[in-house]
């Protein structure tokens, strides 16, 4: 049987993050993968010359492991920062209409798309006091700090096309943890932008939103081919066992059973996938597992000549509140936002539709899909002709719903976890969906693992990185090598 240092099950962007992060330090890691491919939802695909993503379109990112990773796995080259006519503008559905949606504080007491008593309130927010809750839903949250038409407006729309979740169920504290923090350490929102704002200039990384050539694709692709992960696609993980000093795992392949042993273990799959792999070691962790809900999306890309639209598609796309009643949660783009994504003269727009606020439409067939999506766009961007391109993703559970007691549910799990040493959860369903939180979780995970014992294998890295370099300093001076370097 195979010893290996960390096993990690799951090779989504999850997985590939913290086998990444670990293999850079020298540790032995193993992902074993289900399906043929890594990247488990993201995948770009190129199709008559457009390019879609099945699920991740781009990274938004603010952390400055993010910024580590794209640069030290040799990505800087591949990646592609928004086309300067998307930064320009984000429109909201608004009455039947498309209305830009004003993106700074100025520009929202200035916007029309504000009511004088909306706009009051929000300058209120200040001297609103903390309701002491931890339990506040979304929409109790920021109708209480920013006023309903706030929720209305923004944040309802926000979580639907981008979380699918529902404002009214979701947690505040898990999907807007930035915000609720503000008002936890400042006691308001505005005063918290405020202070962080002037500390920013010295600390954190500034906001970048990109994504790669060839797609986020790109990004599974490259973390998959680092030198030092082993990945096992094909291998479906039935069985993990806990031992004296480590875990032995078994994996379903197409060549029969396999099974190793390895020091830690990082399950990196969706919530009931890990839920049937603890259930032996620890019931009442999976039952916390078990009971966490998803949300189905669908995609609908549509590709057509540049000239059949008459809206100037000068931004990144809509969003469409609850209150509109509109079949799609949002419309992003593409074309507009990253070069590559269709071939000259033509625009390529993928439409939301789904999510926890419309789980019917999971039933409805493909000409349906369209038909609501062609709908919707026609009178919004003036569309005079049918798509000469048209592709359909589904995802049955898309997305983790956050609502409820999500924090409270959380916290019981990191409080099982620390009874079971070498077991590490990791995926999309604990802090954050997005891509970027996902890189950065992977840093979390393998830092607390490089810190939970000794390693061999990473010392022996430091010593032959230690060795390598000892050996550069003695070249005599003026070596080509020493000059290239
Ligand atoms: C439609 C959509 C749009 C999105 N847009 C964005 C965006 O623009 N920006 C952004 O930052 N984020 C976006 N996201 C979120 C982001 O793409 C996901 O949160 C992220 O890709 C999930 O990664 P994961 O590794 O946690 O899970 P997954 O991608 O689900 O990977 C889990 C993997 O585990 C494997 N697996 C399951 N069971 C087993 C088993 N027993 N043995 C072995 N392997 C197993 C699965 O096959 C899968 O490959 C979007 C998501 C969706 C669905």
């Amino acid at each position: 049987m195979d010893k290996i240092d960390v096993l990690i099950i799951g090779g989504g962007i999850s997985g590939l993050a913290s086998a990444w992060w670990l293999a850079r330090s020298g540790l032995s890691v193993e992902v074993w993968e289900a399906n043929q491919r890594p990247g488990g939802k993201i995948m770009s695909t190129r199709q008559d010359g457009y390019l879609t993503e099945r699920a991740a379109a781009m990274v938004l990112n603010f952390r400055p492991e993010v910024v580590e990773l794209v640069r030290e796995a040799g990505l800087e080259p591949a990646k592609t920062a928004r086309l300067p006519g998307a930064e320009a503008r984000r429109y909201l559905l608004h009455r039947g209409r498309l209305k830009a949606l004003p993106m700074r504080m100025g520009a929202m007491v200035a916007s029309p798309l504000w009511s004088l008593r909306g706009k009051l309130r929000l300058l209120a927010e200040p001297f609103i006091f903390s309701s002491g809750r931890a339990d506040e839903t979304v929409s109790e949250f920021i109708t209480r700090r920013l006023g309903h038409e706030v929720l209305e407006k923004a944040m309802e729309p926000f979580i639907a096309g981008t979380l699918a979740g529902d404002a009214d169920q979701a947690s505040a504290a898990a999907v807007l943890p930035r915000l609720t923090a503000l008002e936890r350490r400042y006691g308001s929102i505005a005063a918290g932008v405020l202070v962080n704002r002037v500390l920013r200039r010295r600390t954190a990384c500034t906001t970048d939103t990109f994504s790669f050539r060839g797609g986020m694709g790109t990004l599974v692709e490259t973390l998959a081919n680092t030198h030092g992960i082993n990945l096992r696609t094909g291998h479906t993980a039935e069985e993990l066992v806990r031992q004296r000093d480590g875990w032995q795992a078994t994996a379903t392949t197409e060549q029969g059973q396999r099974t190793v042993s390895a020091c830690h273990v990082i399950v990196a799959t969706p919530a009931p996938a890990a839920a049937a792999l603890v259930k032996p070691s620890d019931n009442e962790l999976a039952e916390l597992l078990r009971g966490i809900s998803y949300a189905g999306v669908m995609i609908v890309h549509t590709g057509m000549a540049r000239d059949a639209i008459g809206h100037p598609l000068d931004g990144t796309g809509f969003l469409a509140p609850k209150g509109e009643s509109a079949a799609l949660t949002g419309n992003l783009w593409m074309s507009t936002l990253f070069p590559d994504r269709a071939p000259p003269g033509k625009i390529l727009l993928s439409s939301y539709l789904g999510g926890a606020r419309a789980p019917q439409v999971a039933d409805w067939d493909d000409a349906r899909l369209v038909d609501e999506t062609l709908g919707t766009l026609r009178p919004l961007i003036d569309l005079k002709a049918d798509p000469e391109m048209v592709r359909i993703d589904r995802h049955l559970d898309a997305l983790p719903a956050y609502h409820g007691a999500y924090q409270a549910r959380m916290q019981a799990i990191t409080a099982r976890l620390q009874h079971i040493p070498g077991l590490h959860l990791e995926a999309n369903y604990r802090g954050g969906v997005s891509v970027r939180d996902r890189l950065a979780c992977g840093h979390a995970v393998a830092n607390q693992i490089l810190g939970a014992r000794r390693w061999p294998s990473v010392e022996r890295k430091r010593r032959e990185e230690a060795e390598q370099s000892g050996a550069k300093a003695a070249y005599p001076l003026g070596s080509m090598d020493a000059v290239i370097e």
